[in-house]
């Protein structure tokens, strides 16, 4: 996509185009945000915005009023995107309901991003939602997204959090807020599934050939682009699921709308960090039969995928048979490649730098023992080098005194020297992840207006792999904690 033809710099340092809104009609809806009365910056991110080429100084001097709606930047040509999705496995029309897309920001290095505002009030798509937002989890989102891109994960980014000034009506009265995303696109898996719905074969195409053209320009010239397109985002959600494994993380809402096409964490809202190690741990208030519990992620990447095959198969053969067929053979690569990227990630968290074909034993038999003495899954991989850290149950299994040795040896027979391999480790090992009740805590003070344990906890995540000045940064609540802990879709 040839980002810098006729694109006009605002004194904020906008520079706005709106791509997304010349695909057909169907896609999408115009619809200004609400008009906020009283909106208050709550947090920005000055260092993303900083990398975006805003201008903070103007950015203030128009009283941040961008990141409430009440201001739009100029040529903004804001809309609302349909889309469609499996939820629980059900499929449904949807679309953004509390959140409006401002248009696309072309950064001075020429990237394009998404500025999209969610809780920006009503569009077309919000069925019985007020398309509002609540100050907590427009903040949850801010921290775990953040922290998220710190720990070395593709992910939407949060520019800035702020109060509407009126109140939203859930379970109780909350304070309103919008928070303003930044994502290499918001084209989901349910925007192909809702375009294949439609049953316009102009339409798919249309999107496809967008897709193709944004985020993998160099399918263009290959003689089958939408296969490519298929293997490419396979490739990429393999990717982005082992990332998520490697560090404990639950997405909770794994519908195919918050399954991003260009592999990037989007859509945080019943999210969380496991603490204990169990591959059954679920966190959502709404997901009661566990379908989105931490070990299952991988595998609904794989069934979100099939949908995914499922809407381009019009494009990838006139005969349906044929296209099943080769969309069949294009999902047999997700287990591999999946198992391929998780395994390097597990490799560099035990320091080992080479491959050996019984490395998945090795790993599959700590976390084996980790979920028998429900250990946490940070501090163990973090201590396994400092065995005087690690947990008491753990250190008297005469089984894991033996997979210390089995990994000792491991260790001892690769090239890299010992220290080499404890470096890898310290590397690739955060100190520091979101936990659920360091989140709460600084939420319940956020709730207060006093936003100074939020920062402190932010700047913490932001560095993860480095030690904190405060020891409470580390340690895991009691095991009663996470058995009460409930999370909340956020709407
Ligand atoms: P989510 O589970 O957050 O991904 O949301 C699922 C669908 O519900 C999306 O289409 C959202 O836009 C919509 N939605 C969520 N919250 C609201 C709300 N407060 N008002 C209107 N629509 C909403
Ligand atoms: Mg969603």
């Amino acid at each position: 996509m040839n980002s810098s033809v006729g694109l006009y710099q605002d004194h904020c340092g906008f520079c706005f185009d709106n791509s997304y809104s010349k695909l057909p009609a169907s896609l999408f809806t115009h619809q200004v945000p609400q008009h906020f009365t009283n909106p208050n910056l709550v947090i920005f991110n000055e260092r993303l915005a900083g990398d975006l080429g805003l201008d903070i100084d103007g950015l203030k001097a128009a009283n941040w009023s961008f990141f409430s709606g009440r201001q739009l930047p100029e040529k903004s040509s804001p809309i609302a995107q349909a889309y469609a999705g499996h939820q629980f496995g059900h499929f449904a029309r949807l679309g953004d309901g509390r959140a409006i897309l401002l248009g696309e920001h072309i950064t001075p290095n020429q990237a394009r991003f998404d500025i999209q505002l969610k809780g920006s009030g009503p569009t077309q798509y919000s069925r019985s939602g007020d398309g509002l937002a609540a100050l907590g989890p427009m903040l949850r989102e801010y921290l775990i997204s953040e922290a998220m891109y710190a720990l070395g994960v593709p992910t939407a980014r949060s520019l800035a959090v702020m109060l509407t000034g009126e109140i939203v009506y859930r379970a109780e009265s909350l304070n309103g807020a919008v928070l303003t995303r930044v994502a290499s696109s918001h084209i989901r898996v349910g925007t192909f599934q809702y375009a294949a719905a439609m049953d316009s074969p102009d339409v798919l195409k249309a999107l496809a050939d967008y897709t193709i053209n944004r985020h993998f320009p160099e399918l263009e010239k290959q003689p089958d682009p939408y296969i490519g397109l298929l293997k490419a985002v396979i490739d990429l959600q393999a990717k982005l699921i082992a990332d998520w494994m490697r560090l404990g993380f639950i997405h909770g809402v794994m519908n195919t709308d918050n399954m991003s096409i260009c592999g990037e964490t989007i859509d945080y809202g019943p999210c969380a960090f496991i603490n204990a190690y169990s591959p059954k741990k679920v966190f959502s208030s709404i997901d009661r039969e566990g379908r989105y519990a931490f070990g299952n992620q991988p595998m609904i990447g794989e069934w979100n995928l099939t949908r995914f095959a499922e809407s381009l198969l019009s494009l990838i053969n006139s005969d349906q048979s044929e296209a099943i067929k080769i969309a069949s053979q294009c999902l047999d690569r997700y287990q591999s490649k999946f198992r391929d990227d998780w395994l390097d990630a597990m490799r560099k968290k035990l320091g080992i730098f080479d491959a050996e074909p019984d490395d998945l034993i090795l790993v599959e038999d700590l976390l084996m023992l980790m979920y028998k003495h429900q250990a946490d899954y940070t501090n163990t991989f973090r201590n396994l080098n400092r065995p005087s850290q690690l947990s008491e149950r753990l250190l008297s299994d005469q089984g894991f005194r033996h997979w210390m040795d089995k990994w000792n040896e491991r260790l001892s027979r690769q090239a890299q020297s010992i220290g080499d391999a404890q470096a890898l480790m310290d590397q690739h090992n955060p100190l520091v992840i979101p936990r659920n009740h360091l989140v709460e805590g600084v939420l319940e003070d956020a709730s207060k207006g006093d936003m100074q344990s939020f920062h402190e906890f932010l700047n913490v995540l932001l560095m993860p792999y480095n030690q904190p000045k405060d020891d409470k940064f580390l340690s895991a609540p009691d095991t009663n904690y996470d058995k009460n802990y409930r999370t909340f879709c956020g709407t």
